[in-house]
């Protein structure tokens, strides 16, 4: 096979304690999945769930012991910080049931789901789909992905974000609306899901603008914390 140009490197994120890496295929994002942000968001809490997509290339990984640079993007004067649990698919299917959805996890990483909220919020006005406020350059921020089998208890974690050592979002991952499981049971409904998907399982509330210079640092109980700072 030959290619018109050269094709691009796959998109990956490192693996806690190995060598390789995790090729990532597409990102899904749930929204609205903790009662708290839909309150704030406008909404009245429990909903079906529903999913937008980022670009794989919107990943911007953050290792261990390094703070990620992420350019303030175009176009907006209100960037938000969402902190997720990402989960990490290894093995794909479609129409999983809920109580099938572990064995398709390959593990867990902390991510951002970071949102140009003044263009979402003008796409919702004009019930338009919200791609440029959520599916930009650099928008998925991660972390290291730990195998599942290292992180007994995801379910039960605490999630946090601080911007400038502030706390900006604090929750636990029970308070999902919909699950891990769940999530997987609706998403490999409407698509087939494949080895290398990354599902960010939504945000808590708290969600709030950062600006140039604002340094944001994400923890999920178990797995690696990521630090990045908006320049
Ligand atoms: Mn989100």
């Amino acid at each position: 096979m030959s290619y018109v140009f050269p094709p691009p490197a796959p998109v990956s994120v490192p693996v806690v304690g190995r060598a390789e890496h995790f090729p990532v295929h597409r990102i899904y994002c749930v929204g609205r999945n903790y009662e708290d942000h839909a309150k704030e968001m406008g909404h009245t809490g429990r909903e079906a769930p529903f999913f937008f997509l980022k670009p794989a290339d919107a990943v911007l990984v953050a290792t261990p012991g390094n703070t990620a640079v992420m350019p303030y993007p175009t176009l907006t004067s209100n960037l938000h910080h969402e902190i997720e649990l990402v989960v990490a698919i290894g093995l794909g299917g479609h129409h999983i049931k809920a109580t099938d959805a572990a064995k398709h996890i390959f593990g867990y990483a902390v991510g951002l789901d970071m949102t140009r909220r003044d263009l979402q919020n003008d796409m919702k006005k004009q019930g338009r789909p919200w791609c440029i406020g959520k599916g930009f350059d650099q928008s998925a921020p991660i972390g290291p992905i730990t195998p599942a089998a290292q992180v007994p208890d995801i379910g039960q974690a605490a999630i946090s974000l601080q911007v400038n050592g502030q706390d900006r979002q604090r929750s636990t991952v029970a308070k999902l609306i919909w699950n891990i499981a769940e999530t997987i049971e609706q998403l490999s409904s409407a698509w087939a899901l494949q080895p290398g998907d990354l599902i960010y399982t939504g945000t808590p509330e708290g969600v709030g603008a950062v600006v140039r210079g604002d340094t944001m640092v994400g923890a999920v109980t178990g797995l690696e914390p990521i630090s990045v700072r908006v320049e």
